[in-house]
This record gives C-alpha cells, sequence and structure tokens, in this order.
C-alpha cells in the first residue's frame, strides 16, 4: 500500500468522476454510499438535494440492505431518490461505466459496523483503491477476508487506501471485543432479571449499529426487546424476516427506549403491567471506553441501577494501525 488517508470529504483522487459518502458537490456521475448513518449521507437529502444530483443523470451506488433502512427511515427517499439509487449485492464484484468512457471495478466487502455497511474495493486500468468508511476488524478477520486477496491468497496491491479515523485520539487506542460486550451484557441482564418485578432498559445513540448485541440478548435470553419506533421495527422486520429480535410488545422486560430518566416507569412506552418494575439502566456508548485497556470490562457500574458500557462502532486506533 503507497498512500494512506481520512476517509472524509467524499473525493478520492485517483478516480475523480466518484465521490463516496459525500453528496454535497453535485457534478459528479457516481456516487457510493458505504453505509446508512447520516454523517455519510450529507448533501443527499432533501428535495433541492434530488434535484440537483438529477442534473448529469447520477447514480447511487449502495448495498441492498442499506437501500432499504433508507427507504423505511427518510420520507423523501421515494419522492428524491429512488430513481438514482442502485442497490448491489454485497460481496458482489460490479463493472460500471463511467463517462469518460473507462469502466470501474467496484466490490462490497462486508464490514461489522451496521447492517449493510460495506468496504468498497475500486479497481480502474491504473489504481485500485480500497475506500474502508466505518468499520470494526480485527487482524485475523481481514486475513481471511477473499475479495483483499487473489486467487493464490496473497493480498492484493493496494495503491491507496481511504481508512475511517474516527477514533484517532490516543486515547482511543484500545476498545474491547464485540464478543466481550456481548457475553458481559447477557450476563449482568440474566443476573438483573433474576430478581423478581425487574426489567432492563438499553439506551444507544444511534439507532442502528446494534444489531448484533440484539441478536445476542435474544438469543442467549430467549427475551424479544421491545422498541416504540417503528421504523426501526419494520427496517428489522423486512431485512431479518422470521429472525428479527425486536418487538412491538412494551411489556416485554428489555426495553430499547428514550427513557432516559433513572426513575420513571416506561408508562410512555406503552407497559401495560409491571408498572412497578424496577429498571437496570445500560447507557451504552462508544466514547466511555477512552482509556480502556485490554483486560478490563467493557461495562462499568455507576450506581445500582445504572450501568456503563463501552461497545464499539468503529476500530481502536490500535487495530487501525494494523492496516
Ligand atoms: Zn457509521
Ligand atoms: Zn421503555
Amino acid at each position: 500500500m503507497e498512500n494512506y488517508k481520512s476517509s472524509f470529504g467524499g473525493e478520492i483522487e485517483e478516480i475523480p468522476n466518484i465521490y463516496v459518502d459525500n453528496f454535497e458537490r453535485k457534478d459528479k456521475i457516481a456516487y457510493f454510499l458505504s453505509h446508512a448513518h447520516t454523517d455519510h449521507t450529507v448533501g443527499m437529502y432533501g428535495r433541492v438535494n434530488g434535484e440537483n444530483l438529477r442534473i448529469n443523470g447520477a447514480k447511487i451506488y449502495m448495498s441492498e440492505e442499506t437501500r432499504t433502512i433508507l427507504s423505511i427511515n427518510h420520507w423523501c427517499y421515494e419522492m428524491t431518490l429512488s430513481d438514482m439509487v442502485e442497490p448491489l449485492k454485497v460481496g458482489m464484484t460490479y463493472s460500471i461505466d463511467l463517462p469518460d468512457g473507462k469502466s470501474l471495478e467496484v466490490t462490497l466487502i462486508p464490514v461489522t459496523h451496521m447492517i449493510g455497511a460495506v468496504m468498497f474495493l475500486f479497481k480502474t486500468e491504473e489504481k485500485t483503491v480500497l475506500y474502508t468508511g466505518d468499520f470494526i476488524m480485527e487482524q485475523e478477520e481481514i486475513s481471511s477476508l477473499k475479495k483483499l486477496h487473489d486467487n493464490s491468497g496473497n493480498p492484493l496491491y493496494i495503491d491507496t487506501m481511504y481508512v475511517d479515523a474516527t477514533f484517532g485520539h490516543v486515547g482511543y487506542m484500545f476498545f474491547p471485543s464485540r464478543s466481550l460486550c456481548h457475553s458481559e451484557v447477557v450476563n449482568v441482564i440474566k443476573t438483573w432479571l433474576d430478581n423478581e418485578n425487574c426489567g432492563v432498559a438499553l439506551f444507544h445513540n444511534c439507532q442502528y449499529g446494534y444489531e448484533d448485541m440484539h441478536k445476542e440478548i435474544y438469543r442467549k435470553l430467549g427475551i424479544k426487546l421491545f422498541t416504540g419506533n417503528l421504523q426501526m421495527l419494520n427496517t428489522y422486520r423486512q431485512l431479518y424476516g422470521p429472525a428479527n429480535v425486536l418487538t412491538e410488545d412494551s411489556d416485554s422486560k428489555i426495553h430499547i427506549c428514550k427513557n432516559r430518566q433513572p426513575d420513571m416507569s416506561h408508562k410512555g412506552c406503552g407497559v401495560s403491567t409491571g408498572n412497578d418494575r424496577r429498571y437496570l439502566n445500560i447507557y451504552v456508548t462508544v466514547t466511555q471506553g477512552a482509556f480502556f485497556r485490554p483486560g478490563q470490562p467493557a461495562i462499568i457500574r455507576k450506581t445500582e441501577n445504572s450501568l456503563h458500557m463501552c461497545y464499539p462502532t468503529h476500530c481502536s486506533k490500535s487495530q487501525r494501525l494494523l492496516y
């Protein structure tokens, strides 16, 4: 690899006709969106943006899952974007004709970050460029990714890598692994629910990116998680089908909810029974991981019924340095 760049800004210097994860410039012909978080869709939503992006007959490429998330969660999608969006299958390679007569090969490589998130591996006749978007990947995972290796198993030569640099501060040298987070959160929930008339409330800042944790809680405890957010519920239903682990049944003992007041009863969530439940509040955030060191727990108890958990959504500084 020759170059290492931060991923923000949209421009891929080696492929000037395209823009990635940024829609502020409207003179491109092909846009790529790595995942649905809104810090990557700047300049995309709204009628005026839609009209201006359409002027050059531009296409917006993204994974099928990201397309589903946008179409359910953004009211303007059908009106302003749907005819420009080209959904692509994760793990597949496509050839796209660019207006300068050249063709661009793009491969969507799945990453752990949120459902539908991908890295883009771009190949032109001259250059090979990897755009990571936001991601978490352990060293052993990257060596097993076939799309980043040739047929003999040797790593591909990449001219330039555009890398997620969200947590570049030295305080974020390490994050706990997701598997550690999952086993700790399952244990604290199980222990709390062993007491009578108790419930658990999970709070996370973004709607999406915690799907693995929700699935693991359901897999280990057999309890579906209540959400009052119908868009999120519909998205999960559409993407996961029968494997969906969210429910609109507010009597569930585990809530993903916005009720951040420690002593509230969750009546606002529509709880019809067990209004006097004692809730354990688990606040989930990656920044809780500042100055985390290997060997430490991912969950810290603040009060008897209030826990803070560091849950990684991006690479730590030490993971990124591996690349
Ligand atoms: Zn993101
Ligand atoms: Zn609630």
